[in-house]
């Protein structure tokens, strides 16, 4: 909103003339409000004492706006919020897919959405049955049949899962000779940031050359670089599918070297909803890994919820997980209780998790059934090969060669950018033509990335037409002579090109009159 704009209004106080169709820009709460006005706070009574004998109170600092003004503000200020309930939302590596209100009524029933974590395990019965049952779903889906399902999103499932390795290190003596933790240089930026946190030297292998997924020979170099049995290593952290969107399928060979050694296999499971229902991540090999219930299994993320990240290990690691796990004595269940497994790493997140994530996911999950889960796999790996596929003629795709791609797309802006064009220029004319953008610029092997996750909720309808505008840009690109043009896209949105360093670097984070 720019200054010369604004205008005084003498019923609703300060406001801009930016609205445009039924589009509404929208102020600070404290600029609408007047001084003569009064709202949250009532007038003065005219010196009569207050019958309770009290002192009336004092203002309490809220802007002094009407209901219906108060009201809208916030109204609209929600319908700026893009969602997956709104359109397309193909973000790579995120799982936008549609979260069915199903799992919501059921999240919403009062057994479940009214009671409190310091019930008596008695009273909760049903709750913690469902947890248990959760447990034992992603057990079964994973192969990996200790599940502790505290962790509040996967960048906390990693930290869990990588804590539970460093506990097992700690217990055996190993800690001060175990010192990295091997990832390569596609991984999502939470694995690395993990391993630091956990005091790990971070040591990347290399992917580029090899078509982005990892390589016996560059795995074997990182292994053994500074210790000639691997002994220095702690663990290891993949993302399989990987986050160029392929499956490393030689993950089972780098494993049994890792475990002779004596390291830990963990995986980023985030990409889990490519192979759900068709492999089990322990059958190569995988010690530990988190699942992200607000991807793979349809939980709201973002704006919209909560996440929640479980972890999964093998029996060997069992006894160094978080607390608490959900346990079964005979009929009941219950949380464990302090003390009742010296050996776990301790208490991460407060109670047992995010409950309402946990009733979403286990409705997900029963309402699609076993054949259900491995068609959402299917379906989602299908969808991102028809896109894929669709694009490799448009734009550079340079992983296409490989094969399939699993559940999401990697192109980058290498023919583009020599019209002038760049990933940002075209994520930004994707707005323009009413389609949020892919994630961009990620992963880093390459750059100018765009990777396109579809997921199996979109219909081919709707992908249709995300391939046709995405075509429609290439084509337009390719005859030349638009670099301006895409270098001031958007134009139809109330805000256009945001100066994103100067917004990170100066954020304003505090209103000041
Ligand atoms: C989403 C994601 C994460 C982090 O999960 P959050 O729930 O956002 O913390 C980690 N790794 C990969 C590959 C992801 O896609």
């Amino acid at each position: 909103m720019s200054a010369e704009k604004t205008i005084e209004f003498k019923d609703e106080g300060k406001m801009t003339d930016d609205n445009r169709g039924l589009h509404y820009e929208e102020n600070l709460l404290w600029e609408k409000e007047r001084s003569d006005t009064s709202g949250v706070d009532m007038p003065k009574p005219a010196g009569a004492p207050l019958r309770t004998g009290h002192e009336a109170r004092g203002d309490i600092g809220l802007p002094q706006v009407s209901e219906p003004q108060a009201l809208r503000h916030f109204v609209r200020m929600s319908t700026w919020n893009y969602s997956i309930d709104h359109g397309f939302f193909p973000l790579g590596s995120c799982t936008m897919k549609h979260n069915p209100r199903l799992n919501e009524k059921l999240a919403r029933l009062p057994g479940f959405a009214a009671i409190h974590p310091l019930q008596p395990a008695s009273t909760v019965q049903g709750a913690l049955g469902v947890m248990y049952e959760l447990q034992n779903w992603l057990g079964e889906l994973t192969g990996l049949k200790s599940v502790c399902i505290t962790p509040a999103a996967g960048a906390q499932g990693e930290l869990a899962g990588i804590m539970t390795i460093r506990r097992k290190h700690e217990l055996s003596g190993e800690s001060a000779k175990r010192r990295i933790i091997l990832t390569p240089d596609s991984s999502h930026g939470t694995n690395p940031a993990t391993a630091a946190m956990c005091g790990y030297e971070v040591r990347n292998i290399p992917t580029k050359e090899t078509g982005g997924i990892l390589s016996l020979e560059a795995f074997k170099e990182a292994l053994y670089k500074t210790d000639e049995n691997g002994e220095d290593v702690a663990g290891m952290m993949v993302t399989n599918p990987n986050t160029c969107g392929l499956f490393e399928s030689g993950v089972k060979d780098m494993a049994d070297l890792l475990h002779a050694a004596g390291g830990y296999f963990y995986m980023d499971g985030a990409n889990f909803n490519a192979i759900v229902g068709k492999v089990r991540p322990a059958d190569f090999g995988v010690d530990v890994m988190h699942i992200n219930l607000h991807k793979t299994f349809s939980t709201p993320h973002g704006g919209g919820g909560p996440g929640s990240g479980p972890i999964c290990c093998t029996e060997e690691l069992a006894p160094y997980l978080p607390k608490p796990l959900v346990v079964k004595d005979g009929d009941a269940y219950r949380l464990e209780e302090d003390g009742e497994r010296e050996t776990t790493l301790g208490t991460l997140k407060g109670f047992q998790g995010q409950f309402g994530m946990h009733v979403r996911a286990l409705t997900y999950m029963l309402s699609h059934g076993k054949d259900g889960l491995r068609q959402v796999s299917e379906d989602a790996v299908l969808n991102a090969n028809y896109i894929l596929r669709s694009l490799e003629g448009h734009y550079h795709a340079p992983f296409a060669a490989n094969g399939h791609c699993m559940h999401e797309a990697l192109l980058t802006d290498k023919r583009q950018k020599e019209k002038g064009v760049s990933t940002l220029d075209i994520a930004k004319m994707l707005v323009e033509r009413g389609f949020h953008p892919m994630t961009v610029y990620f992963p880093l092997v390459l750059p100018g990335t765009m990777l396109i996750e579809p997921t199996e909720t979109e219909s081919k309808d709707s992908i249709d037409r995300f391939i046709t505008v995405m075509k429609e840009i290439a084509e337009e690109v390719e005859a030349g002579d638009v670099e301006e043009k895409y270098h001031s896209m958007p134009i139809a949105t109330p805000r256009r090109r945001l100066d994103e360093v100067k917004a990170a670097r100066n954020p304003i984070l505090r209103w000041k009159n």
